[in-house]
């Protein structure tokens, strides 16, 4: 895989890599940047996707149709809803499912989509690869996502339980879905920022940078492990 697309929600999770990076080509298509630089022998582009799963998926298909990359990787931070989590601690998505896609009332399951299914797996050699990476606090799971910043520990509850998932943010099933629908290998890697307990926003913005910090290290560990 020589060519990797990065995505990022936010602006301060694309500036913890950028700040390691060399930038050897900048591109604006709409409102996005898309940033090349060269890490470990392989070209990255990195992008700022913004908030929730109507930008990921646009911005994801955008990335795929215009640079000609092998693989997706979504890095960024997330609400940990499972006791073993901690803030700082690193999630790898086995799979992903949006946990607010509910046509129930047609007897399907919560998170089911009929033109894609629900679990969406990450490609199992980056999965692999991220098996090697020497680092603390590692956790393989599945992650739910949904256009809410969870805070209520109720539903937090209900999505761990629902859906057997670690953590739960805003992106990275849609960005899964659509890698799905066009054959793209992807792969989800998330800090925890923060746990529900009704007022994590405060803890979001404090471990914001730091956990944004975690994943770059992984991320850039994984880099030079990817053939
Ligand atoms: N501070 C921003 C909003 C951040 S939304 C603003 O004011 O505009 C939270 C972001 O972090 C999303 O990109 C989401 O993917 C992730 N995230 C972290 N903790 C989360 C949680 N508890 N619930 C849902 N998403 C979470």
């Amino acid at each position: 895989m020589k060519r990797i697309g990065i995505i990022f929600a936010m602006k301060e999770e694309l500036d913890a890599f950028l700040e390691n990076v060399k930038v050897i080509n900048n591109y604006k298509i709409f409102d996005l940047n898309f940033y090349e630089c060269e890490y470990n022998d392989k070209a990255c582009i990195l992008v700022e996707c913004g908030i929730g799963k109507v930008n990921a998926a646009r911005c994801s298909q955008i990335l795929i149709d215009n640079m000609n990359i092998d693989c997706i990787i979504n890095v960024g931070v997330a609400g940990g809803i499972s006791n073993e989590l901690k803030i700082g601690d690193i999630v790898v998505a086995l799979n992903l499912i949006q946990h607010d896609f509910d046509l129930c009332s047609f007897d399907h399951k919560k998170g089911y989509i009929p033109n894609a299914g629900d679990y969406f797996y990450c490609d199992d050699y980056l999965l692999n690869q991220s098996k090697l990476v020497d680092i603390k606090n590692i956790h393989f799971g599945t992650i739910a996502s949904g256009d809410i910043f969870v805070t209520d520990k109720n539903m937090a509850k209900k999505i761990n339980t629902k859906f057997g998932a670690l953590c739960t943010e805003m992106e990275g099933a849609s960005i899964a879905q659509v890698c799905h629908l066009a054959g793209i290998p992807f792969l989800v890697i998330r800090s925890i920022s923060d746990t529900p307990n009704g007022n994590n926003n405060i803890d979001f913005d404090i471990f914001l940078k730091d956990s944004a910090n975690i994943s770059t290290i992984f991320i850039k560990k994984l880099l030079s492990l990817i053939a």
